[in-house]
Order: C-alpha cells, then sequence, then structure tokens
C-alpha cells in the first residue's frame, strides 16, 4: 500500500491542480526520503506534466524530473499543514504539495531529463498497459521463475503496479493458489492473470483505491477510497464465490489470504 490504484487516484487530483504552475522551492527534509538523490535540480521552471509507472508518481519539468514512490505509508497533501512525517515540501506559485510519510519506506527522487528513461525502464512494464510482446515476455520470465507466483507478481521489475492487496484479489479471481510456482503455470493460467489484474486496478481506480480500517490512505484532497466495499478475498473469511472459509497465512511476511475450493495449487 499505496499500490497502482492509490497512485493513479492521487495523480487525477495532483494533475489539474499542479500542471502549469512554476515551482518556487522545495525542500526535502528527510534523509531517508532523499536516499536516491545525490544532485538536486536548481532552474526549477513550470510543471509540464503529471505521469505515472507502476506504483511511481512521475512530475516532469523543463530539464528534470521528480519521482514520488510513497512505499508503505506515503502521502500526498495539498495546502494542508506540515506535521511531524512531513518529508517534503514543494512551493508551487499557487499551492504546496507535501509528501508524508510515517514508515518511510517511500522516497522522492530528482532524475535529468536525459537519464530518466533509463530509470524507467528499470520498473517493468505498467500492468494497465501491457503490450502483446510484454505479455510474451513476462510468461517466458515466469517459465524460468523458481518463485511463487505470489512473489513473482510481486516483484515489481516483471511488470508493475501489484502490491499485496490486488495480488491477494487477482489470484483469488484467477483460480490460482498464492504459493503454485511460477514456472509450472501455462499459458491460460497467465491469460486469467493478466485479464483479472486489469479487471480487479480498474474497479480500484474507478473506487479512488483502497482505505483499509487503519485509514492511512487517503487522497491529496482529503477524501477516502472507497474499493474496500469490494474487495473479495483481502482481510475477509469467508470466500464469496463458494462460502467456503478462508484461510490466512504468511509468505514472506505478507498476509495471503486463500480459499482451497476455488484457488487451485499448481506445481
Ligand atoms: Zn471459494
Amino acid at each position: 500500500m499505496p499500490e497502482l490504484p492509490e497512485v493513479e487516484s492521487i495523480k487525477k487530483i495532483v494533475s489539474p491542480v499542479f500542471i502549469g504552475q512554476k515551482l518556487i522551492k522545495y525542500s526535502v527534509n528527510d534523509e531517508r526520503t532523499n536516499r536516491f538523490n545525490t544532485a538536486n535540480p536548481r532552474n526549477l521552471g513550470v510543471l509540464l506534466d503529471v505521469s505515472r509507472k507502476g506504483k511511481v508518481l512521475d512530475f516532469t519539468f523543463n530539464d528534470y524530473s521528480i519521482f514520488f514512490h510513497l512505499g508503505m505509508s506515503g502521502r500526498i497533501d495539498i495546502n494542508s499543514k506540515t506535521n511531524k512525517h512531513t518529508r517534503a515540501e514543494f512551493i508551487f506559485n499557487k499551492d504546496c504539495l507535501f509528501f508524508d510519510d510515517i514508515r518511510k519506506f517511500g522516497y522522492i527522487k530528482f532524475t535529468s531529463n536525459q537519464l530518466k528513461d533509463e530509470l524507467l525502464q528499470l520498473i517493468g512494464p505498467d500492468i494497465l498497459e501491457l503490450s502483446i510482446e510484454n505479455k510474451r515476455n513476462i510468461l517466458k520470465k515466469g517459465q524460468n521463475s523458481k518463485v511463487t507466483i505470489k512473489n513473482f507478481l510481486l516483484n515489481q521489475k516483471n511488470m508493475s503496479g501489484l502490491g499485496n492487496i490486488y495480488v491477494n484479489e487477482v489470484l483469488h479471481k484467477a483460480n490460482i493458489h498464492p504459493l503454485s510456482s511460477t514456472e509450472k503455470l501455462n499459458k491460460n493460467h497467465w491469460k486469467r492473470i493478466f485479464l483479472y489484474s486489469k479487471k480487479v486496478l480498474t474497479l480500484a481506480i474507478n473506487n479512488n483505491g483502497t482505505t483499509l480500517d487503519d485509514m492511512t490512505y487517503f487522497l491529496p484532497n482529503g477524501s477516502y477510497g472507497s474499493n474496500q466495499k469490494f474487495l473479495n478475498i483481502y482481510n475477509k473469511n469467508t470466500c464469496n464465490k463458494c462460502k467456503n472459509k478462508i484461510d490466512k497465512l504468511y509468505i514472506d511476511n505478507r498476509s495471503s489470504y486463500v480459499c482451497k475450493k476455488c484457488q487451485f495449487l499448481i506445481n
């Protein structure tokens, strides 16, 4: 958390506010948030575009770009007050953007526009924009992968956008057990994974993301997401397809939910 739908929902709100505004000054006040930066931009200029790849939000200026990664608990606020978790401030000519992050897994990365494409290439293709060639490559990579399908899908180098909540949802819809061996999945399994990844994430975007009971995720305008009402397996006790009891297990310390009747272990 936040995953692709949350970042996309944030993008939809910040874009119309900040595109066209001039960045007057900024500060990144936390070493950890600033950990990937060696040089900082000087000629600030006007924000030209806001885009997204996977979970990375990309603010493009004339000479440089700023990547925001929200990690586990990062949040972007507009014109709010700073608090003890505010790690960075961006003062534009009309509005201010604050980056808050309680757990500090997130980061802000400045990059020249020349280097930017190279950096974005390190992230796998965005799940909502997979070409036929992307899908073929992912399938091939999967056939040589010794990890579980859950770990494969969480690895942003393979394809980008899924985190723990939506990977549980996608595998439930696709009837695949999260501990299945990636190398044993066939074309049909992959077809279902691609199909339901798109469906699950699109629904979540339409609902402005998922706000869990901890209420850590909310939008830059202060409103909450509503996709939690549409989750089928994450944090649930019974399967909505077959009414069977859902098992909770941990894969690499991350909660996984499985319906043994609906999800088949392939290995
Ligand atoms: Zn079931």
